[in-house]
């Protein structure tokens, strides 16, 4: 039996990396020979979660031509692995929107509008009757606090949060506790390069033929992270120079206080402004209320694009 490779994209997020463990685990218990793997390095959050359980990481892989593979958490090629059109796509497992993909085989595509791959994991291993473990309980809720911001964010829907209570039950954690303290080491940014920083969480967009990047940062204080505005914008403009980007778009997103500031370059910086009826200052402003890239930022820059 060939082995296959489960991973979720670039860049991963907690959701990404655990997904991939949770998958790999589920398509053993059934009988196949999966392995969990990743496209990047952890960031703080998730190796908090690591740690937490003192679990073996997923292995580190650039690219999968030829390889039987299950992606988790994405599905657009260009934030898929490298060669990803030479892969033997068998499942797709995600919550996001789908574009750019395409398969010459039939597969398994499991696709639901909820706020985290794990809501949909937690389904798939009831449906299949496999037992869900502390530990892997621990790494589902873990996944969907992560994606929800503790519930907070507009993309969670009921069954997330009924989900993740569900789970704590079963991991005997106190998920207001654990949550906090999982978001909040991922915010600690100190020792991260302004590269680093832009990158951690950044996926990449075709809109309407412009080529847009839009990274995340989480940050317990705005304030705080303006403080390193020109380093990170200096960052930003090498990367619109490598990449031919048409717009980057960097949300510094405060999970405490649910709003996001942007920090926006590019020749079409201006496509902000319109898609959110506010004045660029200084190659910034404030976005409130706004904290899913998903939900808030993807479809309202689209579009305007
Ligand atoms: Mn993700
Ligand atoms: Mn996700």
């Amino acid at each position: 039996m060939n082995e296959i490779l489960v991973f979720g994209h670039k860049n991963p997020d907690t959701d990404s990396i655990t997904a991939a463990y949770i998958m790999a685990n589920l398509q053993n218990k059934l009988g196949n020979n999966a392995k969990a793997c990743r496209l990047g390095n952890l960031n703080k959050e998730t190796k908090f979660v690591f740690d937490y359980l003192n679990l073996e990481l997923p292995e580190l892989i650039e690219e999968v031509a030829e390889k039987d593979v299950i992606l988790v958490d994405h599905n657009e090629f260009s934030q898929s692995a490298d060669k990803i059109e030479e892969a033997n796509i068998k499942m797709v497992v995600d919550h996001h929107r789908i574009a750019n993909f395409q398969t010459s085989e039939p597969l398994f595509y499991r696709a639901e509008p909820v706020g985290c791959t794990s809501t949909i994991l937690a389904k798939l291993y009831k449906e299949n009757n496999v037992e869900i473990t502390k530990e892997i309980a621990t790494l589902m809720l873990s996944a969907i606090v992560s994606d929800t911001l503790l519930f907070k964010s507009p993309t969670c829907t009921k069954e997330d949060e009924q989900t993740a209570r569900d789970l704590a039950k079963i991991a005997e954690i106190d998920i207001e506790k654990y949550g906090l303290d999982m978001l909040k080491a991922g915010t600690d940014l100190s020792d991260l390069t302004a590269e680093e920083l832009i990158s951690l969480d950044a996926k990449p967009f075709n809109m309407n033929g412009l080529n847009v990047k839009i990274a995340q940062v989480s940050t317990a204080s705005i304030e705080e992270m303006l403080t390193r505005k020109d380093e990170i914008e200096n960052a930003m403009k090498n990367e619109i120079e490598k990449d031919s980007l048409n717009l980057f778009f960097v949300a510094i997103t405060d999970i405490i206080n649910s709003n996001s500031q942007v920090i926006a370059l590019g020749e079409n910086a201006s496509l902000v402004e319109k898609a959110f009826n506010v004045t660029l200052e200084n190659n910034t402003a404030f976005l409130e209320g706004v904290v899913s890239r998903k939900k808030q930022i993807v479809p309202v820059l689209e579009k305007n694009a």
